[in-house]
Order: structure tokens, then sequence, then C-alpha cells
């Protein structure tokens, strides 16, 4: 196990896993936690050793929201939230000096990252703005009506997306790096949710400005197919691949138990354990094999195409969205009554809870549709096995 992984192990075993029915009651934020993630230098682990990170991969990642996923959901969706928008920052900023300093301050100060993608009347559809960047001598101002920024008030900066003049399209997008200091929040929204409650994600009426040089150097579109999508469902699959895990924990504990109470009888819930296991193997099997997909695409110029890589990064979302769901409630009938008290060892209510936001955070139906177009060019029966 790598240094990383055992250091957030330790942080989800004895700080997110002691708050969390806690930061669900009180939806607040999981700041215990973030503040272990962050005194380990867990925030900074894909920032490049030249900027003074610890130049950590993609698999670093993703194992960490695996392993916080177990303990606490929304621990895991606001550390999984802000590596999306630190791979955005390390992969596109190229040679652009602010946004190589900001790594560096990022690495320094252990910076946390939130996201204004969605916007009020574009709904779910981040590859579409309405609002638009105001540029006038090399400095931008922005106005966004943000209907969700997770830890916004939480955050070190956000990175906002927008169109590029207020003359583009609505798919001519930027995104542009906001430290906080440059970001004022306006509240509209309260986060009063069925589950993922401590990622307190308020919307707001979000003002912001800056120097151009904060706008990242290439199209959003580049951005969002290159690295925000398959980062997303990487990152989001890793951490329902814990739900699920731990939810599976529980109901193996409760057959054991029930084993253990009468000898020699194989208790009811074995055999619907054994197929909620083969789920979670088959959930685990598609995360690594898109994982490696990914690492390939990144890696050299024979990578996956882009379609192809997006079809699949976008069926791991759809499959893994739905497993969780059914694997938490497989384990749920597993327990009976004690998976669904809330006061027992092995209760599964926000495990539940946690796992329903899985379809809606991005609409299935919105990626299906995208998947229903990109099918059509998909060439999968040119592509080598291995
Ligand atoms: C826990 C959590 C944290 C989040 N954090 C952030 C954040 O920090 N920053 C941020 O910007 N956003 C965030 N979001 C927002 C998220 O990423 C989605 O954009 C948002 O949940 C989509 O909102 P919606 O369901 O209202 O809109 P839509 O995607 O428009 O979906 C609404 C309905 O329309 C249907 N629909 C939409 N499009 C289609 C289509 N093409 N075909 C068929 N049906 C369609 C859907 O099925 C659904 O029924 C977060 C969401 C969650 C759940």
């Amino acid at each position: 196990m790598s240094p990383w992984l055992a250091a957030a192990r330790a942080v989800g075993a004895e700080i997110a896993a002691r708050h969390a029915d806690d930061v669900d009651l009180r939806a607040r934020f999981p700041a215990e936690a973030v503040t272990g993630l962050r005194d380990r230098q867990l925030l900074g682990l894909l920032v490049p050793s030249t900027e003074g990170g610890a130049g950590a991969g993609i698999a670093d990642v993703v194992s960490i929201c695996h392993e916080l996923g177990r303990y606490c959901a929304s621990t895991a969706m606001v550390y999984a939230m802000h590596q999306i928008q630190v791979a955005c920052i390390v992969r596109h900023a190229g040679h652009n000096p602010w946004q190589r300093a900001f790594l560096r301050r990022l690495a320094d100060g252990q910076l946390l990252l939130a996201s204004a993608t969605s916007e009020a009347g574009a709904a779910g559809d981040v590859r579409s703005s309405i609002c638009a960047l105001d540029e006038k001598r090399g400095r931008f101002t922005l106005v966004k009506q943000a209907p969700v920024i997770s830890y916004g008030e939480e955050s070190d900066a956000i990175l906002v997306t927008a169109r590029r003049t207020a003359q583009s399209p609505p798919s001519d997008q930027v995104i542009v790096v906001v430290p906080r200091s440059g970001v004022e929040l306006q509240p509209q929204e309260t986060w009063n949710t069925l589950g993922m409650r401590g990622t307190c994600s308020r919307g707001y009426r979000l003002t912001a400005e800056g120097e151009m040089s904060q706008v990242i150097p290439v199209p959003y579109a580049d951005v969002s197919a290159q690295t925000m999508l398959p980062v997303s469902h990487l990152v989001w699959g890793a951490l329902w691949l814990g739900i699920a895990t731990d939810a599976l924990g529980r109901a193996r504990a409760f057959v054991r138990a029930e084993a253990k109470k009468r000898p020699g009888e194989t208790p009811l819930g074995a055999a619907r354990l054994a197929v909620a296991v083969n789920e979670l193997q088959t959930m685990k099997s598609n995360l690594l094999a898109c994982l490696r997909l990914y690492e390939a695409a990144i890696g050299s110029v024979d990578g996956p195409s882009a379609i192809s890589l997006a079809v699949a990064m976008n069926n791991l979302k759809l499959g893994s969205s739905q497993s969780v769901v059914k694997i938490v409630g497989e384990a749920m009938l597993i327990c009976g009554l004690a998976g669904y008290r809330n006061d027992s060892p092995f209760s599964l209510g926000r495990h539940l809870r946690d796992a329903h936001s899985a379809a809606v955070m991005v609409s299935n139906d919105r990626i299906s549709a995208n998947n229903a177009t990109l099918a059509l060019a998909l060439r999968d029966d040119l592509e080598p096995l291995a």
C-alpha cells in the first residue's frame, strides 16, 4: 500500500467514520476529515513535483476515493470533486505562468478547489453556458447563477465555466480558475437533500473577477472530453464502490453473526450475499478496466479513440451509479430490520441515501442520450481486446 493510501485510510477510519453520521444529520461540511487530508498533504497529490506537489497519478486518487467512500461518502465526494479540478489544471495549464504559480500555491497551502459548471437555465447541460466572460484590458468579470456549488464557502478557489465572450455561442466555453479573493458568493439555494448532505452543495449568484491568464489556455470542450469527464467518472465510480463495499461489509458481518448463532445451518442471507459479491466484483472490474483505458489514453498516441474513451467512461458512470444502489439494497435485505434501523451497527440508511445521488449527479438520462449519439460512430469492432 502506498504511503498516501495508508494516510487516507487513517483519515477515513479514524476521523471520517467518527463524524460521518453527524455530518449527514446536520448536513454540515466534513471539516475534521478534510483537515486530516490537508494535514497529510493529500490535497496537492496530483501537483507535479516541479511545482512542489507529490506528482501522484490518477490511480492514486482513485484508490483514495474508494478508501474514503467506505467511511464517509460526503468526505469522499468532496475529495473527488477537488481532485477533478486539480487534474484539469495539471493537464491543461501548459506553460501559462499564472496557472503554474497557482499549482505551486495549491501544493504549498494544500488549497481546496470547488467547481461551478452547472448553471441555472442550462440545467444539467454542463457543455453549454449562458454566462460569459467580460474582458477589458487583460482582466475579466463574470456573473453566474450557479444552482449547485459543493463546499463553495469552504473552498480556496473555484473553477467556473463560461462562454468565451458575450458574442460566443453557448458551446464555446472556457474554464477559469478563480481564487476566493476574486469571488463573491451570494447564497440563493439551501442544501437539504436525501443524501450527500455533507457536500454542502448550495446555490449562489457567483460574481468573479481576475486576470485573463486565469483562464485555462485550452477550450473547455477539450478540458471536458480529455480530463473532466473521464476523471469525474473514475473518481465517482471509485467512491460509489467504497459505499457498496462498506454496505456489503456490514451485510457480511451480519451473516457471520447469524452463522455463529446457529452452527451447522447456512444463514438465509448467505446466498444473497454471494450474488451481491458478484455484482461488487463486476463494479470493481469495470472501474479498473476504465482506469487502465484512461491511463493508456493519456500515456500514448496509440491510446483509445476519443469516442471509445467517452463511451466507456459514460458506461462506467451509468453502470456504477446503478450497481451501488443495487448492492446497498441487497445489503439491506440481507441485514433486514438491523440494516433498516438508524441505530444499529448494520445501519444502511445513509449508504442508501448517498448512493441515490449517483444517478442524478449529471443525470443518467442525459449521459445515455450522449451515448446514443456516440454509439453510432463507435468502431469497437476494430479495437483490439488488449
Ligand atoms: C451531490 C452533488 C454535488 C454536486 N456538486 C456540484 C458542483 O460542485 N458544481 C456544479 O456545477 N454542479 C454540481 N452538481 C450538479 C450536477 O453535476 C448536475 O449538473 C445536476 O445534478 C443536474 O441537475 P438536474 O437534474 O436538475 O438537471 P438535468 O440534468 O437537466 O436533469 C433534469 C431532468 O431532465 C432529464 N434530462 C435532462 N437532459 C436529458 C436528455 N438529454 N435526455 C433525456 N432526459 C434528460 C433528466 O432525466 C432529469 O429527469 C452536484 C450534484 C450533486 C447531486
